[in-house]
């Protein structure tokens, strides 16, 4: 939401020691995206990802975030009580180096949108589905960049689409979803 040169960012807190990986958040997600809403649950097409080791005791739920055309030159291990873990286990990208992330029908990057709807949701989809307290939305004011506000984030994620996948598959993708 914008207003006078500002805008209101909503975020998702996660408290990693709360979730238990019961994955409700990504079920609640894929029915809420599902075409018609609500009409079918994959959890491959959740925009939140639960990265569950039991072995290790580790539950942390991830958010899609932004696209990447390449695979990063700064991978790092992450020390989790002294158990060592690669970067792209918890990067919300979707990017070339693994398949998280993406439609299993399209192969498009997903991306989560906070559930938006018109008039909006008291809250997103996942927030609401767990029950255990492990996600928090919350919400700040920022200002907008001048460069930013020549361009709106659909127009920017549809040139990276284009850049991509090129404008034909773009295109035939927006016809059949807007179909189905
Ligand atoms: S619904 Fe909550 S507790 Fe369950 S996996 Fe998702 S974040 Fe974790
Ligand atoms: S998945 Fe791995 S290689 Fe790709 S952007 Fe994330 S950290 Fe980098
Ligand atoms: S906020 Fe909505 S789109 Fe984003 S991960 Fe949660 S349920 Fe999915």
């Amino acid at each position: 939401m914008e207003n006078n040169g500002k805008r209101i960012v909503k975020s998702i807190k996660v408290d990693t020691k709360k979730c238990v990986g019961c994955r409700a958040c990504e079920i609640a997600c894929s029915a809420f995206h599902a075409v018609p809403r609500f009409s079918s649950v994959n959890t491959a097409r959740s925009r939140i990802m639960v990265v569950i080791d039991e072995v290790k005791d580790v539950f942390v739920p991830i958010r899609a975030g932004d696209y990447a055309e390449a695979e990063c030159n700064g991978r790092h291990a992450y020390v989790i009580d002294g158990k060592e873990y690669d970067e792209c286990t918890f990067c919300p990208a979707s990017c070339p180096s693994r398949d998280s992330f993406r439609d299993p029908d399209s192969g498009l990057p997903l991306k989560c949108d906070m559930c938006e709807t018109v008039p909006p949701m008291e809250k997103p989809m996942c927030v609401d589905a767990c029950t255990f307290g492990a996600l928090t939305l919350e919400e700040r004011e920022e200002e907008i960049r001048k460069e930013e506000a020549k361009q709106t984030d659909m127009e920017a994620g549809l040139k990276f689409l284009i850049k991509r996948y090129g404008l034909k598959k773009v295109m035939d993708t927006v016809v059949r979803v807007s179909e189905e």
